[in-house]
């Protein structure tokens, strides 16, 4: 099969991709080895997609601790509002929510994916099903690719095959293979935005509860501040989880590293002082673990006595003076020893991938082989929760799908003197 640009993988960044060459007026084939399109797409959000961040193309950079620089020309070139702006063209309203997070109205990922669908059509992308397992060079330039024995020809490939996390959606990392074969560097593939594991048993004892304002501070062993923030967490039977969590896991670099929580964020440690004796002094004859159910969740209170070696048995009124400004420091500071990420498989987003500095940052086109662009998660570029990871993968998409299309008929009209 022949074309001007084929697009290798049907998610976002693909789908993306492959409608602004055709609008452009390249002929495109887009592969995807799935047997349908945006498989990932559909369980984004938690099914309802959060398809952008409503703010400039600066503070999507501010929220992209990964290469966010990288990203300058391509996210001004195709801000937020441009996202917005093709979604609700393309007949798909949308709606801003508490954090500047843009979801369609439906509150269905499934529009999102419609809307791609129906342009890709409009556009008339011709898409098919296939893997793609090499890439075809000749001298250095791309001519096309190969997918289950059959060869797709094409003056442009554009490769939006994804990351590594959640592969059962289709992105395991294949692309990676394709970009070294034509001499790309891969960072190494890790998770980001991923859950936590910890040492030992105390977030086992309390897992399933969920905090919902607790302060967060991921510092290193060297006592560094990585990260702070403020919001929800959850304990879970490996460790942490929750907003917070994912959001400090993009910091965390290999090293040893501890969370610090602040239980009482809203009060300081003398109105908190003043607060456990009010509850001493009210519940005075009841054992420890008793007289802290107003103050603490309940999975929670036999894991602080432990850690202040208190007994639970003790009468509320026998607790000394020094054991209780111990519960106060210790509420105020409640550290939690990490040990490591969970595999890269259950992370919503892949840190590494394609070295940026191979990849020229206004069209997303190879250093190393010409003919070939890169479009979304494949790119070592990784961001926040917020829609700013998709925001990525419009921006790039737009960028690789106008400069493939103006190259293949650069080369047409070439071809013709
Ligand atoms: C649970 C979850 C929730 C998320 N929620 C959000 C959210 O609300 N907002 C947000 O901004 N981001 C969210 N993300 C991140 C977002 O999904 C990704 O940033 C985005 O999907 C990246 O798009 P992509 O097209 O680059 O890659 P993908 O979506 O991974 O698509 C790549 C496609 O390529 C195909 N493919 C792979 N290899 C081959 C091959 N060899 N041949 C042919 N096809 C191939 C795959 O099957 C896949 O369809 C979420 C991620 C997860 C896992």
């Amino acid at each position: 099969m022949t074309s001007d640009i084929l697009v290798i993988g049907g998610g976002p960044a693909g789908m993306f991709a492959a409608i602004t060459a055709a609008r452009d007026g390249a002929d495109v084939v887009l592969l995807e080895r799935n047997d349908r399109l945006g498989k990932k797409l559909l369980i984004t959000g938690k099914g309802r997609c959060n398809v952008t961040n409503d703010c400039t193309a600066e503070e999507v950079l501010q929220n992209t601790p990964r290469n966010g620089r990288f990203l300058y020309s391509a996210m001004t070139a195709f801000p937020p509002e441009k996202t917005k702006a093709f979604f609700e063209g393309c007949g798909c309203p949308l709606k801003t929510e508490r954090g500047n997070r843009v979801f369609p109205v439906s509150d269905k990922a499934g529009s999102i994916l419609d809307c791609l669908k129906r342009e890709l059509k409009n556009a008339s992308v011709t898409v098919r099903t296939g893997r793609v397992t090499e890439l075809l060079t000749r001298e250095g330039k791309i001519y096309g690719a190969r997918a289950d024995g059959e060869t797709y020809y094409a003056r442009g490939v554009i490769l939006a095959a994804g990351g590594a996390s959640y592969p059962a959606t289709g992105s395991t990392g294949d692309g990676y293979a394709l970009a070294q074969s034509v001499g790309h560097t891969i960072v190494l593939p890790q998770g980001s935005l991923v859950p936590l594991e910890t040492a030992g048993e105390d977030c086992q004892r309390m897992q399933g509860l969920s905090l919902r304002n607790v302060g967060v501070k991921l510092i290193s062993a060297k006592g560094k501040l990585l990260y702070k923030d403020f919001g929800e967490l959850l304990f879970t039977h490996f460790g942490v989880s929750g907003p917070t969590v994912l959001s400090a896991s993009c910091h965390l670099k290999g090293e040893a590293c501890r969370l610090v929580l602040d239980l009482k964020p809203a009060l300081d440690e003398g109105k908190l002082d003043a607060r456990i004796l009010r509850d001493l002094d009210m519940y005075q004859n009841r054992s420890m673990e008793n007289a802290l159910m107003d103050l603490l969740p309940r999975s929670m209170i036999p894991v602080v006595l432990d850690r202040l070696n208190i007994s639970h048995d003790l009468q509320a009124n026998s607790l000394t003076k020094q054991a209780r400004h111990g519960l106060v420091q210790l509420l105020k500071a409640f550290p939690i020893e990490i040990t490591g990420k969970r595999p890269v498989e259950e992370a919503i987003i892949t840190s590494g991938g394609v070295k940026v500095s191979e990849v020229d940052p206004k069209t997303m086109a190879s250093k190393k082989a010409e003919g070939l662009f890169f479009a979304g998660e494949i790119l070592d570029c990784d961001a926040y929760t917020g829609g700013f990871n998709l925001q990525i993968a419009w921006a790039t998409a737009f960028a690789a799908g106008k400069a493939a299309a103006e190259k293949t008929s650069i080369d047409k009209c070439a071809s013709l003197y």
